[in-house]
């Protein structure tokens, strides 16, 4: 009899959970995929090094781990470094203004998580495996968080909270706005032209990467001269992406289908290619001897 209740209720509290925050288990792997076949040499080693043996070499294995464990109470604290919520229709971002959880403290937001992560890890090069900090947890982290500081709407609006609040439909199922960036763009793509293979979609990105339509763009998209100033920047074209593209035009109630589909879907790929490409650019640097450019020391 217990066990049926704790049964229903951990149906219960699943039910109950608000909305996936963050892209999607899709969404997490490829960026991921993306960023570790960018890695130079010593990063890669650093990676090896640090991965747990569970996730048998593979960084996107490990990269939903943040989304895991943050209901953990020993995780809860993690909660609010998954977004960043800014004034309503203000468009912008404003590390002071906007970087801080609901007890007002600061730096407990993505953008402060990235700073924060990016800054232990740089320990790795001169002390390995034993530095202070869990180095481990910092990987995993950074890997999840550059991810979802390149999902739009997890840079949105306070009263909505990123759109998690907007309900709607998308085609014929419930959903919210939220979601629909998180995840239900990605698995209408999958669904509609890569036969619900994730690894098709990752060649198709790969290949637009190396010599399709952002070949030449990759490199603006990694150059940091200052490591905050650029996660500062990342956060700016997130905010200023959810209200041209992710809010415009959307109201609670309404269908969402192929117009909304066909006009995001270039918006959510080149996202997911920027996340990979810039998590690759963090980790080549802060595994290497010498960071430059606001890593390491200086940050
Ligand atoms: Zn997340």
């Amino acid at each position: 009899m217990w066990l049926f209740r704790f049964l229903v209720l951990l149906c219960f509290t699943f039910l109950l959970l608000p909305s996936a925050q963050g892209w999607s288990k899709e969404g997490h792997v490829l960026t991921c995929q993306i960023a570790q076949e960018l890695l130079n040499p010593e990063a890669t080693e650093a990676v090896q090094a640090l991965l747990p043996e569970s996730a048998g070499g593979n960084l996107s294995a490990m990269c939903v781990w943040a989304d895991q464990i943050r209901r953990w109470s020993k995780y809860r604290w993690t909660s609010p470094l998954h977004y960043i919520n800014t004034p309503d229709n203000a468009c912008s971002f404003l590390y002071k203004r906007d970087c801080h959880n609901t007890a007002a403290q600061l730096n407990m937001c993505v953008a402060g998580a990235i700073r924060n992560f990016t800054t232990q890890l740089t320990a790795f090069p001169k002390q390995g495996p034993d530095a202070k900090n869990n180095l481990t947890e910092a990987l995993l982290f950074l890997s999840h968080f550059v991810g979802d500081i390149h999902q739009p709407l997890h840079v949105g609006f306070t009263s909505d909270e990123g759109g998690n609040t907007i309900e709607l439909r998308w085609y014929r199922h419930k959903s919210n706005l939220h979601h629909v960036w998180d995840r239900e763009i990605i698995l209408t793509a999958l669904a509609d032209y890569y036969d619900k293979d994730t690894g098709l979609l990752l060649e198709d990105l790969q290949r637009n990467l190396t010599h399709g339509i952002w070949s030449d763009n990759v490199p603006t998209w990694e150059r940091c001269v200052n490591v905050n100033s650029c996660i500062n920047n990342w956060a700016e074209e997130s905010i200023k992406l959810a209200c041209t593209w992710a809010y415009e035009g959307v109201e609670a109630g309404m269908t969402l289908s192929e117009d909304y589909f066909d006009s995001r879907l270039p918006i959510v790929m080149e996202r997911l290619a920027k996340g990979g490409v810039r998590l690759a650019m963090l980790l080549n640097r802060v595994f290497s001897e010498n960071p430059k450019g606001g890593f390491g020391s200086s940050i």
